[in-house]
C-alpha cells in the first residue's frame, strides 16, 4: 500500500492542515484527482504528494496509524500538471487560505459530481465533439501503479494530439490589417521575448483605440505558430462574446474555448477539459480562467489590467492579474498586461524596470482622443426653490441636441442604477433606509420597489410616509432610470436607450441592446460602467459623465486613480470613427473642477496623473510603496467586532520579535464604507508593511493563530484576511 497526501476542502483555515493522508494500492502521481472519504462524506481531492517509500505509516510514538483508503482515482484524466499545483500552492500561501480550499474551488464544480466512469463518458463526448479520434477502449480494472500511470499517460497523449488546422479557403482567410508603426514595434519586442530564457512581463500602455486587441491577436498568432496555447483574460463576462468573435474570426481553424461563471456547469467542464488536454489553442476567460491547466501555455494576456474585477472579493481573495504575472514566470510564458490607464502598481513596476513598458500613444487611423470639457456645477444657474437641478447643464444639453441633429450618438454615463438612490418625506424627513443595512434603499420606478443593493431587501413603495402618513414622498438624487425618463422629456423625438444591470438581466438582452447602438437605432445611450468598457462604438461623438463626484468622496486612497481610469475609459468610447473624430467631446459635470485629476484628464495625460499620484502615495507610505493586508470581521454588535480586531492586533505583536515589527503599522479598527449589511456590523483593520516578505512573514504566523482567537470572541460570525486589498 502507498501513502498519498491528498488536498481536500475541509473547513480548516490556512496551513497544510487540509492535506490529509490516505492509503492506496497504487502510487498515483501528484495532480491526480481522487475520490476520498472525509468524515461521513465522500469528496473530491487532489493528490499532492505520493510517498512510495513510506508504505507503513506510523505515528511519532511508533504506533501504526490506520489510514482511510482512497475510494477511487479519476485515472482517466491526466494528472494536473506540476505548474498547476505550484500556482495553487502559491495562491494559498500568499492569500492566506487553505490549500485544499483553493485547489478545489478553482476546479470546475462539475468534477465533484463525477466518478471515473462518468468522467470517461465526458471525455468521449468531448472527443466526438472535436471529431479527433475514436473513443478510447473501455478501461479494464487496474493492476499496478505503473500500469495505471502508463495508461493515464497513454490516454493523455492520445487525447492531446495537436489539433490539425482545417484548411481555410481563400474566402475564409482572415483579414489581417497591416500593423501601425506602433503596433509593429510593440509586436517585434513581444515576439522576440518568446525566445528568451525567462520571458518578461510587459505592460502595454496604449491609449483607447490604439489597437491593443490587434496586438493581442498577433501575439496569440505567434504563440500558436510555435505550437503553444494562449490565455487571454478580460475583466467582465460581458466582454467575452465580442472578444471571442474577434478571435474566432481571426483563427478559423483553431479550437477556442471560453471560461467564465456564465457558462453552464457542463459547458465549463467541457471547455476546461479541452484546455487541460491541450485541445484548445486559445482560452478566453474572466479571472477564474487564470487557474486553467494548460499543458502548452505560451502566452498570457490580461486586458484592462487595472480593472478591479480581477480581484476576487470572497473566499481566496486573489488577484488574477498578479497571479498571471506569477504564472508567466513559473511557466516561462510572456505576459502582456494591457491598459490605457495602468494600475499604479503595474506602472511603478514599469518605471523601475521590473516590467517592460510598451507604449502606443496614437489612435489607429485618423482617430483622435475627444476634447475634454469640464463643467463647473457650482456656477450653473440655481433651480427654483424646492426643485432639483436638471440632469444636464444647459450647455451640455445643447451639445447633445446638436449630436441628434447631425445623426450622431451621445453616451451619458451615470454609475448608479435605479430611479433614485433614496426616497424622502417632505414633511418629516423620513428616508428610505434599509432596516438591515447602513444604506438607503434605492427606488426602482418600473416595478415600484424599494431595493437594498447591499442585502437585496425589497419592498413595494409605500403609498404614504411610513412615519407620518404624508402622501408627498419624493425621489432624491438620480439614477439611470430617472435620467432616461428626464432625457426622453428634454429631448422629444430622440431615441433614448438605457443599458445597466437592470435592463440586461435576461440572457441575450445585452447583445441585442448593443447591436441596436451599433446599428444606429439609438440617439442617446444612458448607461452605467457596463457601457464604458471595451466597446468599439463607431457613431458616438459625445460622452458625458453626468455625476462622477460621488466616486471621489470616499475614504479609499484609490478613489482618484479609479475615477481617472473610469473617465478615460468612458471618454475612449468617443471619436473612434476617423471622420467624426475631430468633433468628438467628453463632458464632465463636477463641483470640484479644481481637483488635479480633471486637469490631467483634459490633457489625456496619464503619465502626469500617475506621477502626481505616485508622489502622494510615496509620501503617505501607501501602495505601491508599502504593502497592505486587511483583517475584516462581522458581528451583531460593533463593539464585539472591534474587540476582536484589537485582540488580533495584540496577538500579532506577540508573535514576532518587536524589532521585526517596528516598521509594521496596525491602523485602528474602522467601519468600512457600508458599516452594516444584512444585520451584521462590519469592522476592518488595516496592516501595513514596508515590504512584501515582511508582511508575508507576519501573516504566515498570524493567520493560523486567528481561529483560536475567534473562538474566544463568541459574537464573531465571519472574519477574513484580504491580502493586497483593492477597496479599503
Ligand atoms: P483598443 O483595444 O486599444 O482600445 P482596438 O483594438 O479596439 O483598440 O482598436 C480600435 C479599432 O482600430 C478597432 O476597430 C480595430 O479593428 C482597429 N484597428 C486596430 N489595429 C488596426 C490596424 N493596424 N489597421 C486598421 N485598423 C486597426
Ligand atoms: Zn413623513
Ligand atoms: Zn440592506
Amino acid at each position: 500500500m502507498y501513502r498519498l497526501a491528498v488536498a481536500v476542502d475541509t473547513p480548516q483555515h490556512a496551513g497544510l492542515g487540509d492535506v490529509l493522508d490516505y492509503e492506496a494500492a497504487d502510487a498515483w502521481a501528484p495532480g491526480t484527482l481522487v475520490r476520498v472519504p472525509l468524515g461521513k462524506r465522500e469528496t473530491l481531492g487532489v493528490v499532492w504528494q505520493a510517498d512510495d517509500d513510506a508504505p507503513d505509516a506510523s505515528a511519532a510514538d511508533g504506533s501504526p496509524v490506520v489510514l482511510k483508503a482512497v475510494i477511487e482515482a479519476l485515472g482517466s484524466l491526466p494528472p494536473l500538471p506540476p505548474a498547476w499545483c505550484a500556482l495553487v500552492s502559491f495562491t494559498a500561501r500568499y492569500y492566506q487560505r487553505a490549500l485544499g480550499e483553493v485547489a478545489l474551488s478553482v476546479l470546475p464544480p462539475e468534477l465533484r459530481k463525477l466518478d471515473d466512469a462518468g468522467l470517461l463518458k465526458r471525455l468521449r463526448k468531448l472527443d466526438k465533439a472535436l471529431g479527433l479520434l475514436p473513443p478510447p477502449a473501455p478501461k479494464r480494472k487496474r493492476k499496478s501503479a505503473a500500469a495505471e500511470v502508463a495508461q493515464a499517460a497513454e490516454i493523455a497523449t492520445e487525447l492531446a494530439v495537436e489539433p490539425h488546422d482545417t484548411p481555410t479557403t481563400a474566402a475564409e482567410a482572415p483579414q489581417r490589417p497591416p500593423l501601425t508603426p506602433e503596433q509593429d514595434t510593440v509586436l517585434a519586442s513581444l515576439t522576440a521575448d518568446f525566445n528568451a530564457a525567462q520571458p518578461a512581463c510587459h505592460l502595454l500602455h496604449g491609449v483607447t483605440g490604439s489597437g491593443k486587441t490587434e496586438v493581442y491577436l498577433r501575439a496569440a498568432e505567434h504563440a500558436l505558430s510555435i505550437g503553444r496555447q494562449a490565455l487571454v483574460l478580460v475583466p467582465e463576462i460581458n466582454l467575452t462574446p465580442q472578444l471571442e468573435q474577434r478571435f474566432a474570426e481571426r483563427f478559423p481553424g483553431r479550437k477556442l474555448v471560453s471560461l467564465h461563471s456564465g457558462l453552464t456547469a457542463a459547458q465549463r467542464l467541457q471547455n476546461w477539459l479541452a484546455a487541460h488536454l491541450g485541445h484548445a489553442d486559445l482560452v478566453l476567460g474572466t479571472r477564474l480562467a487564470i487557474f486553467c491547466p494548460l499543458p502548452r501555455l505560451g502566452l498570457i494576456v490580461v486586458d484592462e489590467e487595472h480593472d478591479p474585477s480581477y480581484k476576487q472579493q470572497d473566499g481566496a481573495r486573489y488577484s488574477a492579474r498578479d497571479l498571471a504575472v506569477y504564472r508567466g514566470r513559473l511557466e516561462r510564458a510572456p505576459v502582456v498586461l494591457g491598459s490605457a490607464t495602468p494600475s499604479l502598481e503595474s506602472w511603478q513596476h514599469a518605471q523601475t524596470g521590473r516590467y517592460r513598458l510598451l507604449t502606443m500613444a496614437q489612435r489607429v487611423g485618423q482617430g483622435v482622443l475627444p476634447a475634454v470639457r469640464i463643467i463647473d456645477m457650482k456656477t450653473q444657474p440655481r433651480p427654483p426653490r424646492g426643485q432639483e437641478p436638471p440632469a444636464l447643464a444647459p450647455p451640455l444639453l445643447a451639445a447633445v441636441k446638436e449630436r441628434i441633429e447631425r445623426g450622431e450618438q451621445s453616451l451619458l454615463f451615470l454609475n448608479r442604477r435605479g430611479f433614485a438612490p433614496v426616497l424622502h418625506c417632505t414633511a418629516c424627513d423620513w428616508k428610505s433606509g434599509c432596516p438591515h443595512c447602513s444604506a438607503w434603499r434605492v427606488f426602482h420606478k418600473l416595478d415600484r420597489t424599494l431595493r437594498c443593493h447591499h442585502c437585496g431587501f425589497t419592498e413595494r413603495v409605500p403609498r404614504a410616509c411610513p412615519d407620518c402618513g404624508n402622501q408627498d414622498i419624493q425621489p432624491m438624487g438620480r439614477g439611470t432610470e430617472r435620467l432616461e425618463e428626464q432625457m426622453a422629456e428634454a429631448l422629444p423625438g430622440a431615441r433614448v436607450a438605457r443599458i445597466d444591470a437592470d435592463t440586461t438581466r435576461l440572457k441575450g438582452t445585452l447583445e441585442q441592446q448593443l447591436a441596436a447602438v451599433h446599428a444606429g437605432d439609438v440617439d442617446v445611450l444612458i448607461g452605467t460602467q457596463m457601457v464604458t468598457k471595451g466597446h468599439d462604438f463607431r457613431r458616438v461623438t459625445l460622452v458625458a459623465a453626468v455625476n462622477p463626484d460621488s466616486a471621489l468622496f470616499t475614504a479609499d486612497f484609490r478613489a482618484p486613480e479609479r475615477l481617472f481610469a473610469t473617465l478615460m475609459q468612458a471618454g475612449g468610447r468617443a471619436g473612434r470613427d476617423a471622420e467624426a473624430a475631430a468633433r468628438s467631446e467628453m463632458w464632465v459635470q463636477t463641483s470640484v473642477p479644481e481637483h488635479p485629476l480633471f486637469a490631467a484628464l483634459r490633457k489625456h495625460d496619464f503619465d502626469a496623473f500617475a506621477a502626481s499620484q505616485l508622489t502622494e502615495r510615496d509620501m503617505a507610505g501607501l501602495p505601491p510603496f508599502s504593502h497592505l493586508a486587511l483583517l475584516r470581521c462581522e458581528a451583531r454588535e460593533a463593539a464585539v467586532a472591534e474587540d476582536f480586531l484589537k485582540a488580533a492586533r495584540d496577538l500579532a505583536r506577540s508573535l514576532l520579535p518587536a524589532e521585526q515589527l517596528t516598521d509594521v503599522m496596525f491602523y485602528a479598527p474602522v467601519p468600512p464604507h457600508v458599516a452594516k449589511v444584512a444585520g451584521f456590523e462590519r469592522r476592518q483593520m488595516l496592516v501595513e508593511g514596508p515590504t512584501r516578505p515582511l508582511l508575508q512573514r507576519l501573516l504566515a504566523v498570524w493567520t493560523p493563530a486567528l481561529p483560536a482567537l475567534r473562538s474566544q470572541h463568541k459574537g464573531i460570525v465571519r472574519w477574513a484576511i484580504d491580502v493586497d486589498p483593492l477597496s479599503i
